[in-house]
């Protein structure tokens, strides 16, 4: 038997770091939500007690340091599962781009193995040891959008944005996530206004959620690589209603409302950048 998840990407309309905490880790406030770019991830039994990853993605890891691989395990372990799964992954996301694709793998793995394996757990189940995994893994189980506190894993669910368009444009090469933490300043940021945000998407304001994007992280990523900074001037250029970069980037996104003008912008950033995509934010959470 073969199960397909869909493993959507997310991007960040705001993230805010308060301080660095004794155990090493930065105490975040973030503001996510899905859009309808998605891996698909695929899982079948298979004899052997193992835990295979195929990806035709060179990128993507095929061992242990896959988020998918290291969801499976922790299933395995908790649940002393004897039975081994195949973990195929279509992956569609680009990778470190600060989008959370292997989050997200890890989350629609873990959906799907409560499933395969009849576990009976809870979302919220799944969430929680989602939080052992990485920190945007819980965020990923459920989707949609939503506030998270803490290293990311402290969940408040908010209610879908007013539709718009999502442009993602990521220049050609990789972020590490450690590095731009390692190089935040803390003392120089400017911090986004997390309840400002929450209010604008209570209240469906689309043009005070385009004014109340932030990202603290980038400070350093605009300036480790320029080519960011010349992408948002770009898409600003174009016309977008508002542009940032997601996650510690490098992919930057911009929302716009309409249709004639999302043409323009897609087409102007093709000329310099390979992977842009335009899709829709999804909405909905994913159910039970
Ligand atoms: P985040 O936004 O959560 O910081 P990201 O989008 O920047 O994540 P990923 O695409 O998750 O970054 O990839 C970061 C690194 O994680 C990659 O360089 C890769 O080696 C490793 N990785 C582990 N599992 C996966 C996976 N399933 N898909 C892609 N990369 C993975």
């Amino acid at each position: 038997m073969t199960i397909f998840i869909k493993a959507p990407a997310k991007i960040n309309l705001t993230l805010d770091v308060l301080n660095k905490r004794s155990d090493g880790y930065h105490e975040v406030e973030m503001i996510m939500t899905t859009i309808d770019l998605s891996d698909r991830i695929g899982l079948s039994e298979i004899k052997e007690d193992k835990i295979r990853i195929i990806s035709q993605n060179r990128f993507v890891p095929d061992d242990q340091r896959n988020l998918a691989y290291q969801a499976a395990k922790v299933l395995k372990e908790k649940f002393k599962i004897k039975q081994g799964v195949s973990i195929t992954i279509d992956k569609a996301i680009p990778v470190a781009a600060g989008l959370a694709g292997g989050s997200s793998d890890a989350a629609a793995t873990l959906r799907g193995l409560n499933q395969l394996w009849n576990l009976g757990l809870t979302l919220d189940e799944v969430a929680e040891i989602g939080a052992e995994i990485g920190s945007d893994v819980s965020f990923c189980v459920y989707g949609g959008t939503a506030l998270a506190k803490g290293r990311g894993e402290k969940i408040t669910h908010l209610p879908a944005p007013p539709n718009c368009w999502v442009i993602l444009a990521k220049p050609s090469i990789g972020v590490s996530t450690a590095d731009v933490y390692r190089n935040l300043d803390l003392t120089t940021i400017r911090h986004p206004n997390s309840n400002a945000m929450i209010d604008a998407i209570y209240n469906g304001n689309y043009e005070a959620i385009c004014k109340e994007m932030g990202n603290v992280l980038e400070t350093v990523t605009l300036k480790t690589h320029p080519e960011v900074q010349h992408i948002k001037e770009q898409m600003e250029r174009f016309g977008a209603d508002a542009v940032l970069m997601s996650g510690s980037g490098p992919t930057v996104f911009g929302l716009v409302q309409y249709d004639s003008r999302l043409q323009r912008i897609y087409n102007g950033l093709r000329g310099f950048c390979d992977q842009v995509f335009a899709v829709r934010m999804l909405g909905d959470r994913f159910s039970e």
